[in-house]
């Protein structure tokens, strides 16, 4: 066993993943509008019970919560009304993703009454308006001044709610705006604020590329088993994402079961052990939601976009004596899984242009910054001659001056000297800290509840349990080919399996 094997095991034994004690909610985020798109409800649907941990979790920075009884007529007549705006916010085909989570409660349910009392609701309906941390736990009177909950006093029709939401966040949005066609898309001059918006493009992304595996069948050999394992672990070990941490670490441990010798089964099937009822992030993960990721045209950025910062921000995780194995995982996930022929190719080409094994994770770090400057060069003049890049988001060789100053050793545009010391500062800074920080921020401001759940989702936990981690070193041994000691690692292992506690 080589020392780079022996420092990751030695790692990967120290692992450790948090017990979760909040239930969460992104289901019911994840299930707007699914199913038969044009006929389910987009607004959705909260009570009692998942009211605080929808509003919580939604990645939006308004909600609109109407408080309305199913047996008021006038409610019935305005719910269509309410749908129509609903519909450009709500769901995987939104027409402005991310802004504004539109809801409603129904105050005639006996078992949302101490919810609809707590908002003082005088007639119906009744609809609100604020950030969505400010309804958790939140309340609302008549006569408490500064509130910052506040009540939509026009919104009787479907254009007069538009236009008072345009007013309170200075957009100019239309009832028949297409998806895309919006003014909400940053501008690719990135700054530290946009990076921050991409905690919720990681997630995504990871869960994309995992259900394009599902759907692909794409684990076939005892090779393409051995590299999806990997990435798994490092997932497992390394993502920002406390829940795809756990979700991976699922995998891992179940992974006998699930594809035994290599042979997965796939669908999602109640209570029989498939890779598709191991949902990597878990089942709560928002869809069509890219945000930093979000291009101004339908079919530009999103995944691959949030693969390359998925990609970033794991390699600023990397320790020394991982780095080699993060490399090799990484060039194989894509080399198996990234189903763009063009960019596996390329990308396969310029792994197998690393003749000597890493020993630093710095890098490790400057390998993926650079092989992703040497696809933004190529894609720089492939998009100038077919017009296929993002208007408002052509390729540059990054970072700008504008974001790092301090990288650049010369000003000479034509050819760049890169201060190296400061780019790998800068990337560190960048994909670590600078990516979570509003993630907390938004964390700060709300209930300390809130703050708990954010700050341990995107950092190591401290009440941590230590997660039984043999599945990681099983197989890991058994990708290794270490046959009859993966055996017995794997037996371990499943002896351990009832110690999990998380669930
Ligand atoms: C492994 C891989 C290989 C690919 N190969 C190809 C290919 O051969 N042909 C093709 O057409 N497309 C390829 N793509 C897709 C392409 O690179 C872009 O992802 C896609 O065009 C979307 O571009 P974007 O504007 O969202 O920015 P992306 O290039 O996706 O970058 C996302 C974000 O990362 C940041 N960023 C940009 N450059 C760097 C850097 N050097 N270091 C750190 N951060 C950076 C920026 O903030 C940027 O907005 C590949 C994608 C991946 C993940």
């Amino acid at each position: 066993m080589s020392v780079v094997h022996l420092v990751l095991f030695s790692g990967l034994l120290s692992l450790v993943i948090a017990v979760s004690s909040s239930p969460g909610s992104r289901s019911i985020l994840r299930d707007i509008g699914g199913g038969n798109a044009d006929q389910k409800d987009k607004a959705v649907e909260l009570n009692t019970t998942n009211f605080d941990s929808v509003l919580r979790d939604t990645p939006a920075k308004y909600a609109v919560v109407e408080f309305f009884a199913h047996w008021c007529p006038a409610c019935r007549n305005y719910k269509p009304h309410y749908e129509k705006v609903a519909r450009l916010f709500n769901g995987p085909d939104a027409i402005h993703p991310g802004m504004v989570l539109m809801t409603r409660v129904d105050c005639a349910m006996k078992t949302n009454t101490k919810l609809c009392d707590k908002f003082s609701i005088s007639h119906y309906p009744m609809l609100f308006w604020g950030p969505p941390s400010k309804f958790v736990s939140g309340s609302w009177e008549p006569k408490k001044e500064k509130s910052e909950i506040l009540v939509i006093d026009d919104g009787r029709t479907a254009d007069r709610l538009l236009d008072w939401i345009n007013k309170q966040i200075g957009s100019s949005y239309r009832l028949d705006d297409k998806k895309f066609e919006n003014e909400h898309v940053l501008s690719n001059i990135t700054n530290y604020e946009q990076i921050s918006q991409a905690v919720y493009d990681i997630e995504e992304a990871t869960a994309e590329a995992f259900d394009i595996i599902l759907s692909h069948k794409a684990i076939k050999s005892s090779e393409t088993s051995a590299s999806f394992v990997r990435f798994i672990q490092l997932l497992a070990a390394h993502h920002l994402s406390r829940r795809c941490r756990k979700g991976a670490a699922e995998i891992l441990v179940n992974y006998d079961d699930i594809c035994p010798s290599g042979k997965c089964s796939y669908e999602e099937s109640g209570g029989k052990d498939t890779l598709g009822n191991f949902p990597i992030c878990g089942k709560d993960v928002p869809r069509g939601y890219y945000m930093f990721c979000r291009g101004s045209k339908n079919d530009t950025r999103g995944f691959s976009c949030g693969l390359w910062v998925l990609f970033h921000s794991l390699s600023v995780k990397i320790e020394d004596g991982e780095s080699h194995f993060a490399f090799t995982t990484i060039c194989d996930f894509v080399n198996n899984f990234f189903m763009c022929d063009e960019c596996r190719l390329h990308f396969n080409d310029m792994c197998l242009s690393v003749k000597t094994p890493f020993k630093k994770a710095r890098d490790f770090v400057l390998w993926v910054w650079s092989t992703h400057n040497k696809v933004n060069e190529r894609l720089m003049k492939d998009e100038a001659s077919l017009s296929t890049g993002d208007p408002k988001f052509p390729k540059i060789i990054w970072p700008p001056k504008e974001l790092c100053p301090s990288c650049y050793l010369s000003s000479d545009q034509k050819k760049i000297e890169w201060d190296h010391d400061h780019v790998y500062k800068f990337l560190k800074n960048y994909y670590g800290p600078k990516l979570v920080s509003v993630y907390k921020e938004k964390s700060v401001i709300g209930s300390k509840e809130e703050t708990n759940i954010a700050t341990e989702d995107l950092t190591v936990a401290t009440n941590a349990l230590v997660v039984p981690i043999g599945a990681a070193l099983a197989i890991a041994i058994a990708s290794c080919a270490f046959g009859a000691l993966a055996c017995y690692w794997r037996t371990q292992q499943k002896n351990r399996k009832p110690r999990r506690s998380w669930n």
